[in-house]
């Protein structure tokens, strides 16, 4: 049940309450709030346990769940059922992660499908959204804990090259922790709002936000005019950071005590040691001059700091190419850059410091604790948000969300509420049938997961959509709110360039206590709607799965054997059984039993199509 302060006398929910800031990262994640006497941002640092928490899940075998430092030790005891940078999947269909699907040590579902992608742990079924519920929950708890109130309303940031999609599985992760998100933010602008850049309405600047973290880089220009954060430029890599200069170590202490890096790998215990040894290592010559330990009395594990530097020169220069890429896509020149700002906590490397400095010609911004800035600046966000800052002036936000109707009666959100106006956002459909025509376009206002509880403001028909198979017709739904609150809703299908439109005022009718009313629904039906959502998602993608194997069984059944043939009837059958069970894992696992034993189906087909077009072409 999600908790709500109630003002009990007025039945309104309690306005005082904190609204804490979340840095939900891929290797650490930390919560901060505004302090209520001296009004400054602070970390918060339950029971002593630091204020850092890793952004690892670990399921036991009792079926609890473990988060943070705890979790972290299971990595590599049992890495099938610990879950770890979770946060590169968020958002993601198995199509997007391409090549480095193998980076992960647990089991990534692929059913093979644009659908988002999940994890399996024995036999369950997780989404990254759900993952990363875990890693909210507990931030939210050791708030509530420390903070001795309950915390229902949070400010959460993403990367700024986050998509949409990214950034609506954010949002439901938070809400799936029984978090209120009232917005979602840029990393970057919160890194800058706890320099207290960009706070003050008349302040105009560009800044640098250069962000290096355990496993991701990126650097951001941002252009900061009346209160509005505009990314001019993001540039960096997904796949480089902390755990990089760490391998250097590594791979030097291997090479010093001629080690065998095979065995190395083979010995669990001991590649975790070289590893810890390594981060330690670093860390500790972001200091000192010079690093000497063992392990186990028998490797020597030395370095300097000289040393270390020349092995991560390379790593620090392809940082200040991607700098140097980001600035020529903002079409500026560093010394238009009036301050740069370090985020991350392998920014505390001398090394990268100084380039950076360097390369901007000043010296860059490191007086906030790198682990913290984002959090804090983050919190600053909720406070505005809250209301606290009487200076600053509040731009219009549209109160609800607006979104359409999606496969099984699910709400897709289009345009988040609190986005400030003017405004526009769109999303891209496509058909789920072979030869549809039509397309309609319902369109919602509310906050809950299923449309039949949100309001509807229109529908209309795409009709003359080519006939094609299912899944090629791309259809564009824009949604453009202008600062009067007319929103303008229109549909085209991209091939043939049919196009559909509407107009509607989404606040039209109603009233300041019908929108508290929905909000405060959405809040208490929480936990239902996300389950119900997924158990939706799970029987579409049963479904379509279903769909898909019998069109295949109609058209290329004949290259099957019988045994084959049967058995995937069977599977589909079983399929069948369980789409209407009500349970996502039993849906997800059929779908899955399915979807293994079929995979190899299409590729034999493609092969015997390709001899057969060989063997019919005629050479004269
Ligand atoms: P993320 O934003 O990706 O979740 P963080 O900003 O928390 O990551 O950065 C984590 C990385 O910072 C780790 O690789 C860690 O080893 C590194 N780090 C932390 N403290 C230091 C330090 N004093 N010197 C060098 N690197 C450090
Ligand atoms: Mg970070």
């Amino acid at each position: 049940m999600a908790k709500v302060a109630i003002n009990l006398s007025t039945g309104s929910i309690q306005q005082e309450e904190v609204i804490v800031g979340i840095d939900l990262g891929t290797t650490n994640s930390l919560v901060a709030y505004i302090h209520p006497e001296d009004k400054k941002p602070i970390a918060i640092n339950d029971q002593g346990r630091g204020t850092i928490v890793p952004s690892v899940v670990h399921f036991t075998q009792q079926g609890e769940t473990i988060v943070g430092n705890e979790a972290k030790e299971y990595l590599t005891t049992d890495p099938a059922n610990t879950i770890y940078s979770v946060k590169r999947l968020l958002g993601k269909s198995y199509q997007d992660l391409g090549e480095h699907r193998d980076y992960f040590g647990y089991k990534i579902i692929d059913d093979n499908t644009e659908g988002l992608v999940k994890i399996r742990v024995g036999d369950r079924f997780y989404s990254p959204i759900e993952l990363s519920a875990e890693i909210l929950k507990e931030l939210r708890e050791r708030a509530e804990h420390s903070l001795k109130t309950p915390v229902n309303r949070a400010v959460i940031t993403v990367p700024a090259y986050f998509n949409d999609s990214q950034r609506q599985a954010t949002r439901d992760a938070g809400k799936l922790a029984g978090l209120e998100v009232l917005r979602i933010i840029n990393e970057p602008t919160a890194a800058s709002l706890a320099y207290g850049i960009g706070i003050s309405p008349e302040e105009e600047k560009t800044i640098a936000v250069y962000d290096l973290g355990g496993g991701t880089f990126d650097i951001s220009i941002l252009s900061i005019h009346q209160g509005i954060f505009e990314v001019l430029a993001t540039n960096g890599d997904t796949y480089l950071g902390g755990d990089d200069l760490d391998r250097e170590i590594i791979n030097y202490w291997i090479k010093e005590n001629e080690l065998v890096a095979d065995t190395i790998n083979q010995d669990k215990h001991l590649s975790q040691e070289l590893r810890l040894k390594a981060e330690e290592a670093k860390k500790a010559l972001s200091s000192a001059a010079e690093y000497t330990s063992d392990i186990d009395g028998k490797i020597r594990c030395h370095i300097t700091r000289d040393k270390f530097e020349e092995l991560i020169q390379p790593i620090v220069a392809r940082t200040i190419r991607s700098c140097e890429q980001a600035l020529s896509d903002a079409k500026l020149t560093p010394e238009q850059i009036d301050a740069v700002i370090m985020v991350g906590g392998s920014t505390r490397v001398p090394l990268v410091y100084n380039a950076v400095s360097e390369f901007f010609g000043k010296p860059a911004n490191n007086s906030l604790n790198p682990d913290e800035v984002v959090a804090l600046g983050a919190a600053i966000q909720a406070d505005i948000l809250a209301g606290n800052r009487k200076d600053i002036l509040l731009l219009d936000v549209t109160p609800l969300t607006l979104g359409i109707e999606t496969m099984g009666g699910l709400m897709d959100s289009i345009i988040p509420r609190n986005s400030k106006i003017p405004t526009k956002a769109g999303r891209q459909y496509t058909t789920s049938v072979d030869g549809q025509v039509n397309m309609k376009i319902s369109v919602y206002q509310g906050e809950r997961d299923l449309v039949k509880e949100n309001r509807k403001l229109a529908e209309f028909d795409l009709k003359g959509i080519p006939a094609m198979p299912a899944g090629f017709p791309k259809v564009d739904v824009n949604f453009i709110l202008n600062a009067d609150g007319i929103l303008k809703v229109e549909a085209i299908e991209l091939r043939s360039g049919v196009r559909q439109e509407v107009e509607v005022k989404p606040q039209y009718g109603l009233t300041d206590a019908q929108v508290e009313q929905m909000l405060m629904d959405s809040i208490t039906h929480a936990r239902e709607d996300v389950a119900a959502r997924m158990v939706i998602e799970a029987r579409t993608t049963g479904e379509q799965m279903v769909y898909q194997v019998e069109q295949f069984l109609k058209k290329n059944g004949q290259h099957l054997t019988e045994d084959e043939v049967s058995l995937t009837q069977t599977n589909v059958q079983n399929l069948k059984n369980v789409l209407t069970s009500g349970d996502k894992d039993t849906i997800l696992k059929a779908v899955d039993t399915l979807e293994e034993q079929t995979s190899p189906f299409a590729e034999r087909v493609m092969q015997i199509s390709i001899k057969q077009a060989m063997a019919g072409k005629k050479i004269e």
